[in-house]
């Protein structure tokens, strides 16, 4: 038999690759080469929220540099446990937003659905660090609660599942929502908030393809990069196999400082986004989320970062710069 060499990542699937996902941070420091005499600082954040990065991920970034704007997303560190003035467990009042078991209905038309509290990767910003999944997941209950939620409110016409990450959950299980949701007539897209695809790009396969198309939702993805280098060839494929699908393929970011609060690196986003087949949607400032405040990037800063981006990119590349307000009927333009 011809032997052939294959990279273990392209041979994995999504399950195995999701199963793993690098937890330890002697781990994480050792295969980017950097000095264990940073663990120190590490440890105490990452009991807290734990250190959770995919493999594939990892190869995206830089060997020997601490400051890396994939391994700053993912890597605990000791700024987390300063406790700051103002930085809040539930920055953007899901709790009070919450109408049911894992639902989220703040805004007309749009009902969020947590799907589920797992994620592929742990971004240390995550402005649902802290949010009490285990109480509060759809799945978790075969999705009775939501569907009656969904049936019951015939103004709500797009459902958008989140977490989470809802693309952490199996094919068998989205397809059953999804075919539950052809049912209500009143709903009119499916909109999916994931970083999957770009973390492990391999959650792109034949089963999920097969729901999606099977749907008569039309689809709408959001993924969440930050940084060009998050894409790569095999980021492009798994995004063009869903362009080809035919799913509307959108970003939000994140602004965060030491990762994308440049003009530079945010324009490098846009083009490196389109030529995945992806358009720019929002840009988030930080939610004010305890253990975060070290990624903040001042508004007035962050406006000239717009009007920056204004001057280089043609309109449709310019994401909406947003904030998210508590109790308030939609995001709030920053600009
Ligand atoms: C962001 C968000 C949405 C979606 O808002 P769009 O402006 O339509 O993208 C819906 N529900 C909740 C609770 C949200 O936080
Ligand atoms: S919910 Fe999104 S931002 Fe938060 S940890 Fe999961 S993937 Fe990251």
């Amino acid at each position: 038999m011809l032997q052939r060499i294959s990279s273990p990542r392209q041979t994995k699937t999504w399950r195995q690759q999701l199963a793993e996902a690098v937890r330890d941070p002697a781990e994480l420091l050792a295969m980017l080469g950097l000095p264990a005499t940073a663990l120190a600082e590490m440890l105490p954040a990452a009991q807290t929220f734990a250190l959770r990065v995919p493999r594939s991920y990892i190869t995206r970034m830089q060997k020997g540099d601490l400051a890396d704007p994939l391994l700053r997303q993912v890597l605990p560190g000791a700024a987390e446990l300063v406790e700051v003035p103002g930085f809040l467990t539930d920055p953007v009042g899901d709790l009070a937003a919450t109408a049911g078991k894992g639902m989220l209905h703040k805004y007309a038309g749009r009902a969020l659905v947590v799907a589920t509290g797992a994620c592929a990767v742990h971004c240390r910003y995550c402005f649902r660090r802290h949010y009490p999944y285990s109480q509060n997941s759809a799945a978790a209950d075969q999705w009775q609660a939501t569907l009656a939620y969904l049936r019951g409110n015939p103004t709500v016409n797009e459902v958008i599942l989140s977490g989470g990450d809802p693309l952490t959950l199996s094919d068998a299980q989205l397809a059953s929502f999804a075919a539950s949701l052809d049912k209500i007539s009143h709903i009119r897209r499916l909109r999916i908030h994931t970083r999957l695809p770009v973390v492990i790009p391999a959650r792109v396969d034949e089963e999920m393809l097969a729901w999606i198309q099977h749907t008569r939702l039309p689809v709408v993805m959001v993924v969440h990069v930050n940084h060009a280098n998050e894409i790569n060839a095999e980021v492009r494929r798994a995004l063009a196999r869903l362009k080809l699908a035919g799913v509307t393929l959108l970003n939000q970011s994140v602004l965060l400082k030491g990762v994308n609060d440049d003009a530079g690196a945010l324009a490098d986003l846009s083009e490196a986004l389109f030529n995945a087949s992806v358009l720019p949607y929002y840009l988030h400032l930080l939610d004010p989320v305890q253990g975060a405040a070290h990624f903040d990037v001042a508004e007035g800063r962050a406006r000239e970062l717009f009007a920056a981006l204004q001057r280089r990119l043609p309109g449709y590349l310019v994401p909406r710069m947003v904030r998210e307000r508590a109790g308030a009927p939609a995001k709030g333009l920053v600009v």
